[in-house]
């Protein structure tokens, strides 16, 4: 008997996106037709976008293309929960109705063509497939030079994630159910999926502009996911601290033993600017230590409250579904 086809559902994180919408929604429901054209996935499939909290006419737009085209439907949050946890909300949502999901930003950016190769992998026995940029070229100087020190800076605090990977990936329902164990607030989801395990691999996609409207991710935004991937999968900083202090320690041990001598043998001099050296130094390494452990307590904070992740307000979703 002829396996049933899989149930696919890309999910796609929105959020002020109503001048690129109509330009990148025919682009994903066309690539869902062309897939089940193919007989690559079932007539269930869909295309499910999250609208994370818009303030635009977004989720207007979402609401009118799931009453109008076959195959479009719509989750949206109370408020805006950030890229992380709307993508979560999707998959979340997703995971009740499909066998498989492919995960995308709503800007054009990720190239939704590569999907088919992805599903190859799937059909090949893969559960996690992650999309990762061929080159940069598509990306200015300075988004380009930040994005390899965010990578550098992540492998040097030991939040190892796939190199040039975001968030453009295939998941199996099962690679889901085991995300959705996770019970994590300070979400960071390129690090915490190959934690999930299963059989993965990659597939190559070059990334281009983003049709329109502008990037919801300047620089301090990018810095604030940076420290959100450490904390959330790494607590190596919290191991090199202790280093630095052990290393000031042995240093200062030093110091002492030398400025006792001096004393001793009656060499001691007026020293300020030796003394003005130790003090800034000494106040400076305190304060960076003290800093990162408030890093990790803040985000203890956020875990131990354990608020929720999103809230979801509405769907396009009939009720009989699941
Ligand atoms: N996004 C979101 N909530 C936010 C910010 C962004 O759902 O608070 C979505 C956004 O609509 C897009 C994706 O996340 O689909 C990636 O955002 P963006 O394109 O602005 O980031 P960049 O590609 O510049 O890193
Ligand atoms: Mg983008």
């Amino acid at each position: 008997m002829a396996q049933a086809l899989p149930v696919l559902y890309f999910v796609i994180p929105c959020y002020d996106e109503e001048k690129v919408l109509p330009c990148t929604a025919p682009l994903f429901i066309e690539q869902l037709q062309r897939l089940q054209t193919a007989g690559r996935i079932s007539s269930a499939s869909r295309v499910l976008f999250v609208d994370d909290g818009s303030k635009d006419s977004t989720w207007a737009c979402i609401e009118r293309m799931a009453a109008e085209q076959e195959g479009v439907e719509g989750v949206r949050l109370s408020r805006n929960r950030g890229h992380q946890n709307a993508l979560l909300a999707g998959l979340m949502q997703a995971k009740e109705r499909a066998d498989v999901t492919i995960s995308l930003d709503c800007d054009g950016q990720d190239d939704v063509r590569a999907s088919e190769a992805m599903l190859a992998e799937y059909e090949a026995g893969c559960d996690v497939v992650y999309g990762v940029r061929a080159s940069r070229q598509a990306d200015g100087w300075f988004k380009r030079t930040s994005a390899r020190a965010f990578y550098g800076f992540l492998r040097l605090m030991g939040a190892d994630s796939v190199y040039n990977h975001a968030d453009y990936r295939l998941l199996s329902r099962r690679a889901l159910e085991g995300l959705a164990q996770f019970g994590e607030v300070n979400l960071f989801l390129r690090g915490m999926v190959p934690l999930v395990g299963y059989r993965s691999s990659s597939v190559y996609y070059e990334r281009t502009e983003r049709l329109a409207g502008e990037s919801h991710y300047p620089f301090h935004k990018m810095l604030a996911l940076a420290l959100d991937g450490i904390t959330s999968l790494s607590v190596k900083p919290l191991k090199w601290i202790t280093g630095l202090g052990m290393g000031v320690f042995c240093i200062s041990l030093v110091m002492i033993l030398w400025s006792m001598v001096r004393h001793f043998i009656g060499a001691t001099v007026s020293g300020w600017s030796s003394l003005m050296c130790v003090v800034l130094f000494l106040g400076g390494v305190q304060l960076l230590c003290v800093g990162v452990l408030g890093e990790y307590i803040g985000k203890i904070y956020a875990e131990v409250k354990h608020r929720p992740r999103y809230i979801v307000s509405e769907t396009t979703f009939s009720k009989e579904e699941p």
